[in-house]
This record gives C-alpha cells, sequence and structure tokens, in this order.
C-alpha cells in the first residue's frame, strides 16, 4: 500500500535493520526499542490488522509463528523466553496499520499485560 511505512520497508524505500526475510515475511529491529530485544515480525503482503484477517491468510500466519520462533533462535532469546504481542485496532494501541508481531525479550519482563 502506497502510503504504510511497513510498506515502504518491504520494499526497502525506508531502510530498516533487517533480522530475517523470505518470499513472504519480513523481520527488522523496531526503531523505538522498549526491551533489548525488540523486533517486528509482518507479513509482506498488506493486511491491516488482526481484524482484517482472512481464512486464506491461514498458512501465512502459521508461517509467521514458525518464522517467530526461529529469529528467536536466532537471536539467542528462544530458550529464556520471550513475549509476542499484537496490538490491534484503537483501543489494542496499534498505530501502524499492517499487521506486525512485536517479539519482546532480552529481559525478565512483568506479568501485568495491561
Ligand atoms: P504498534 O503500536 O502499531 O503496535 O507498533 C508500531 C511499532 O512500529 C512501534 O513500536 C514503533 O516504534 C515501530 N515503528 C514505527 N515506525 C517505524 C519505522 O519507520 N521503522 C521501524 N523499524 N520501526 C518503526
Ligand atoms: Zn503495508
Amino acid at each position: 500500500m502506497q502510503d504504510c511505512i511497513f510498506c515502504k520497508i518491504v520494499n526497502k524505500e525506508i531502510p530498516s535493520t533487517i533480522v530475517y526475510e523470505d518470499e513472504n515475511v519480513l523481520a527488522f529491529n523496531d526503531i523505538n526499542p522498549v526491551t533489548p530485544v525488540h523486533i517486528l515480525v509482518i507479513p509482506k503482503k498488506h493486511i491491516e490488522s488482526l481484524a482484517e484477517i482472512k481464512e486464506e491468510d491461514e498458512e501465512l500466519i502459521g508461517k509467521i509463528h514458525t518464522t517467530i520462533k526461529k529469529i528467536a533462535n536466532q537471536v539467542g532469546i528462544l530458550d529464556k523466553g520471550f513475549r509476542v504481542i499484537v496490538n490491534c485496532g484503537e483501543d489494542g494501541g496499534q498505530e501502524v496499520k499492517h499487521l506486525h508481531f512485536h517479539i519482546l525479550g532480552g529481559k525478565k519482563l512483568g506479568t501485568k499485560i495491561a
């Protein structure tokens, strides 16, 4: 999508520090990390949010999860653990309207999630 920051990152029109890339999925460091490891994993296809996922996207969404595991292993947080967050819509605090999965790790996180 033309005005989407994350589509621009996919198309390399905006630079990012890429940690994983394949045909359908891209992962890069969050520009404003809130934990020592803060990676965003996105489908290359523009899907606005979790609320816009369709049945035809099931394979892609599954793939994103195995990719998250691979990335966690790659950056050395798989054994200690990490948190995955998807903000959706206004009440969910979603700022960028391109589906993304936050991987947060590298320190012990609190137990409160809201
Ligand atoms: P949201 O609140 O939509 O779930 O999270 C959006 C995330 O994208 C935020 O953590 C923010 O720091 C990150 N972000 C926004 N713009 C950019 C950018 O241009 N590059 C990178 N790498 N991250 C971005
Ligand atoms: Zn997009």
